[in-house]
């Protein structure tokens, strides 16, 4: 946990928390075959996720693939028992250590890539923008860029290019390539250059959504069915380009666990996990109790 005055309340509230034995009712009821822990992250150190697993182990919980999970929902089946899918998004360059570290734990991930960044380099576009902060450029803060229009949002990104220079963020693309076959990594979309696809024209959300799915294919050697929506926003619009171009499920960030009868393969939910706080503060997180 990195100490600062916010992880220090936080990790307080989440110990408060889990003595009113919240988190490990939800624990229970997983192991009830009453839910399925649905998580995720983006740029999580092995260590830290080493340290989720291991609790969520212990508590007797196990994972399940994506594949897996479509599986049970394509074919309608009973929910399983103690069953847990962790996504990341993005594909920070960091997940190369995590996907050698499910390698070797045999441990199920899927991480949705965002293909432009791995393809060419630099930053993610709000790291532009985070950058220019630090340097004491005039500019807003990155939830005022996700409100613009997406053309407008892409022209203020591109000035901040010509001043700011990131290295590379991203994987590259012979990693993604080199755990194509993997019996544990799988990958999903995540857009090209992860726009707020609301924010978009029609002709752009569909071509940022299939440009990514054919570089997967390309990379990957076969189609790739996931997707998992920028920032969590999406409408209904989407949901049926996603249907149109046959993605299976669609991962949303709606804190809430998975319930195979009720849960909307469009519209599955996640509970994000974070870099740098405490694990109480995860513990709480992962159950879905945190913003209850
Ligand atoms: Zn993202």
């Amino acid at each position: 946990m990195k100490i600062n005055l916010r992880n220090i309340a936080a990790y307080l509230v989440a110990k408060i928390k889990i003595i009113s034995g919240k988190p490990n009712k939800i624990i229970e009821q997983c192991k009830n075959g009453d839910l399925i822990l649905s998580i995720y992250t983006h740029n999580m150190s092995k260590h830290q996720l080493n340290q989720i697993i291991r609790w969520m182990k212990k508590k007797g919980i196990s994972f399940i693939s994506i594949e897996e999970l479509n599986a049970m929902m394509d074919q309608n089946q009973e929910m399983p028992k103690g069953k847990s899918i962790i996504t990341m998004d993005d594909g920070w360059n960091n997940n190369i250590d995590i996907m050698s570290f499910c390698e070797k734990l045999r441990f199920p991930i899927c991480i949705f890539l965002t293909t432009d960044p791995i393809e060419n380099g630099g930053g993610y576009w709000w790291s532009y923008v985070k950058k220019a902060k630090e340097m004491g450029l005039k500019v807003r803060n990155v939830d005022w860029y996700k409100k613009l229009e997406n053309s407008e949002r892409e022209k203020a990104i591109v000035e901040l290019r010509k001043l700011i220079e990131i290295k590379r963020e991203g994987l590259k693309p012979y990693m993604i390539k080199s755990h194509s076959h993997s019996d544990w990594v799988s990958f999903g979309s995540h857009t090209k250059h992860h726009p707020i696809l609301p924010k978009c024209d029609e002709n752009k959300m569909e071509y940022e959504i299939l440009e990514a799915h054919h570089k997967l294919k390309q990379w990957i050697g076969k189609t790739v069915p996931y997707f998992a929506y920028p920032n969590g926003s999406y409408g209904i619009r989407e949901i049926e380009i996603l249907k149109k171009h046959k993605f299976k499920l669609a991962f949303t960030t709606k804190p809430y666990p998975i319930k195979l009868k009720e849960t909307d393969p469009f519209q599955i939910p996640r509970c994000e996990i974070l870099e740098h706080v405490s694990l109480a503060e995860n513990i709480c997180r992962i159950t879905g109790t945190w913003i209850k």
